[in-house]
């Protein structure tokens, strides 16, 4: 279960709003989710989520989704779709319908014809790069542009025919007037509004100028009556910006900004742009690539929605940059899976064993667990054949030091089922391993075994009752542990991110499981992918390894 009662306790902003209550502050406390549809959500925007819906649903106040779609070149529908898809994942409900900054595209252009009025807003002619240029730096502050003191009438006139599409993408633009001296760069006369001749997803062909996320967002959030907008830490001088511009239009509500950090996980990225790039070099598949910290890549891999909620509820919420070890996010879902998921055999690196004293025709049915220290999960019918699949890396020609597997010419015990011996080795003439013949020892079935004399304990599937599966195993995408959002990513790319192999598994695994997560003894947790998976090919994704350090 979500340990909500701690993140309450551990969360600086629950007390903001505790005190805020307290104090008669609002009536309703209302947060909202406010993500760019530019891309999937990824695990950095759950923590966001589950900080914002806790809020509401604790407080009983009222929790938004609202898509900030003030951006159409990079926008596009199917990553709303996507995003609604993964709330709905996770159990997030949001407040009656979506909302859209779209929707109020209509006010914020008359708040914008407010702040020219009130001479706090200019038309510029200067194009990005000159107004760049103008911004000055951190040490060196910034020039006034030769159009700012254009008259308000003017100002008027020429922003009407900016909506109107009179003049060129690039051309103009409306910026806020506060002061290009300010320490905070943000403040240097912001732009409010661009020319952009794109259609837009919600609004059609409406608009030909669109909002900035600093005009656009506390706006968006006043009308919605957020009491509370959440956001992370790179906001935290645009907090200025937000509070100026709703003090100087004639909007009632003024919600109040609070940063947090966000999310960084070891040895992966949460940022839309940075997983754009590794899906157009064709590093990763697509969104859903079970290597990215991508809701739908989790999800795939066999991330349960609990398990990350789980994850963000526990990692607490503070405004100290950190990073979060990968194996604290593999320890939430390995305890759900410890529990409740089925054990069987599977054989990811197929090696074939022909046993010389079992006849053709025969197969001993063997009852086995499917949970071995929880007889409550039932057991299941297994078959013993004549031929039979052990792992490759379960078989060495020659001894070697602390081997405990099969090695010719000794014994080792079938997990569930004999000792066997291997006699053979069968060769092809690029000297490839084919198969190895062995003996069984039918006296072995349900015997404890000598230690001394059998060292170990193999798995294995029968040929018969086995059918093809093709096994993904993943590892970290990346080889530095803090990689960071403006590193050049392509240049720490582990190229053993993923491993591929064709093996086997019971041939009704699937048939007879409502489960679709396995742990295939010996090698780790498993899903099967039900997204890629067809009726000519079974996929499952590796979850997690068993074996710490095999990867
Ligand atoms: P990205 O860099 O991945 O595009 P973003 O902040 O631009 O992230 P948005 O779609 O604008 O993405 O984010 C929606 C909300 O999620 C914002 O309030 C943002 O602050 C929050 N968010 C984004 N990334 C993280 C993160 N890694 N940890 C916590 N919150 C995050
Ligand atoms: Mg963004």
């Amino acid at each position: 279960m979500y340990k909500y009662n701690n993140f309450y306790k551990k969360n600086f902003i629950f007390k903001i709003i505790e005190n805020d209550i307290k104090n008669k502050k609002y009536n309703l406390i209302c947060t909202r989710f406010p993500p760019e549809p530019n891309g999937y959500l990824h695990i950095g925007h759950i923590k966001s989520i589950c900080l914002n819906f806790s809020i509401a649903k604790f407080y009983k106040g009222k929790f938004f989704l609202r898509i900030d779609d003030t951006n159409p070149t990079t926008e596009n529908i199917k990553y709303i779709k996507s995003i609604k898809k993964d709330l709905i994942w996770l159990g997030f409900k949001w407040d009656k319908n979506v909302k859209y900054t779209s929707d109020y595209f209509d006010l914020m252009y008359k708040y914008a014809i407010e702040l020219i009025k009130n001479n706090l807003a200019y038309v510029d002619e200067l194009d990005i790069k000159e107004i760049k240029k103008y911004r000055g730096t951190l040490l060196v502050p910034g020039k006034n542009s030769p159009y700012r003191n254009r008259l308000i009438k003017d100002n008027l006139k020429l922003f009407e025919k900016m909506r109107l599409g009179k003049f060129p993408e690039g051309s103009l633009s409306l910026r806020a007037k506060i002061d290009m001296t300010s320490k905070i760069i943000v403040m240097r006369d912001p732009v409010l509004y661009r020319i952009k001749f794109q259609y837009h997803h919600q609004t059609n062909k409406k608009w030909c100028i669109y909002p900035t996320y600093d005009f656009s967002h506390c706006i968006s959030d006043a009308i919605e009556g957020i009491t509370h907008s959440l956001c992370t830490l790179e906001f935290q001088d645009n907090k200025i910006l937000y509070n100026w511009i709703l003090n100087n239009i004639s909007i009632k509500n003024h919600p109040k900004q609070y940063e947090f950090s966000k999310l960084n996980i070891e040895y992966g990225i949460t940022s839309k742009r940075n997983i754009s790039i590794l899906i157009k070099n064709k590093i990763v598949s697509g969104w859903d690539d079970p290597r990215l910290l991508t809701i739908s890549g989790l999800r795939r891999k066999g991330y349960t929605s609990s398990s990350l909620k789980n994850f963000c509820y526990n990692i607490g919420v503070t405004k100290q940059n950190n990073i979060i070890e990968m194996s604290f996010l593999e320890s939430c879902i390995k305890s759900e899976l410890n529990q409740l998921v089925p054990r069987t055999m599977a054989i990811i690196r197929p090696l074939k064993i022909i046993i010389d004293n079992f006849p053709l025709k025969k197969k001993i049915k063997l009852l086995i667990p499917n949970h071995p220290n929880n007889k409550d999960m039932g057991y299941k019918n297994i078959y013993f054949t004549k031929e039979i699949y052990i792992d490759v890396l379960d078989f060495s020609e020659i001894d070697q030091k602390n081997y405990k597997r099969l090695i010719l010419g000794s014994k080792v015990k079938l997990r569930y089922a004999f000792v066997i011996k291997a006699k053979k080795i069968i060769k092809d003439k690029n000297n490839n391993i084919v198969c190895i013949h062995c003996i069984y020892y039918q006296d072995s079935l349900g015997k404890k075994i000598n230690k001394k004399k059998i060292k170990g304990i193999i798995h294995w599937i029968s040929c018969l009752y086995s059918k093809p599966a093709k096994f993904y195993l993943y590892d970290n995408l990346f080889t530095k542990k803090d990689i960071n959002n403006n590193d050049n990513i392509l240049k720490f790319l582990n190229k053993k991110s993923l491993l591929i192999y064709n093996g086997f598994i019971e041939k009704n695994l699937l048939k007879n499981s409502k489960n679709k997560r396995f742990q295939f003894e010996r090698e780790g947790y498993f899903y099967f992918d039900k997204y890629y998976s067809n009726t000519n090919e079974i996929i499952f994704n590796r979850i997690l390894s068993l074996k710490k350090n095999d990867k």
